[in-house]
């Protein structure tokens, strides 16, 4: 049986009851997936599988498996619930949509293409390929947060060509191939702080 994984049809669920499809150790794997797990950019779900603390997160020969912190009276076949730390996720996309909509806008006005997004618990890094002039710096905080108080859509899409392909667009700007979880308006990103120094810029919630 295929897993789905629910994150990509409603990136706002944080509970859900599902039968596991395997339980080997302390891993559980679910037929109806809610966990996003660690990828190099992004932070992984945490949460509880019946009550029990989650560990890690990982994809496992195609499938998501959720490590917990001990091994769980848990059987194939059988339903448990899915929680997860829903403060952590919604942090997490809205510096993930953060990332987009910055290195959009710099790409965009400025020409220069950023390399790497990285969301860490408290602040968002993007690197960008050759450092950015201070002048600009000096003046980004105001338009990135304009541009986010303009209750932008935030759009992903899969390629109709290449499978598993997955693109997200914020507004007009150009689309960037993502297998991230991102908010659907900018509105709720909320307002950013922004430090950038160079070619690495720090980004981080202000609420
Ligand atoms: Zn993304």
């Amino acid at each position: 049986m295929e897993q789905e994984l629910i994150y990509y049809k409603d990136q706002y669920l944080d509970e859900l009851d599902s039968p596991i499809l395997e339980c080997v150790g302390n891993k559980v794997c679910f037929a109806q997936n809610i966990f996003f797990p660690s990828t190099k950019g992004e932070l992984s779900d945490m949460g509880s599988v019946g009550g029990m603390a989650v560990k890690d997160v990982k994809k496992e020969d195609g499938k998501v498996m959720i490590h917990l912190s001990s091994e769980p009276k848990l059987q194939k076949d059988q339903s448990a619930k899915q929680k997860i730390d829903w403060n952590r996720r919604l942090d997490g996309m809205r510096l993930h949509s953060a990332l987009h909509a910055v290195a959009g806008i710099i790409e965009r006005d400025h020409g220069i293409r950023a390399v790497a997004g990285n969301v860490y618990k408290d602040k968002a890094v993007l690197t960008f390929k050759k450092p950015i002039p201070d002048m600009i710096y000096m003046t980004l905080e105001e338009s990135v947060n304009d541009f986010i108080n303009a209750n932008k859509d935030i759009r992903t899409y899969w390629d109709e060509k290449r499978e598993g392909f997955r693109w997200c667009q914020v507004g007009t700007l150009e689309p960037i191939p993502c297998g991230g979880l991102h908010v659907k308006n900018t509105k709720e990103i909320g307002e950013l702080e922004l430090a950038g120094s160079g070619a690495k810029l720090e980004i981080k919630l202000r609420s």
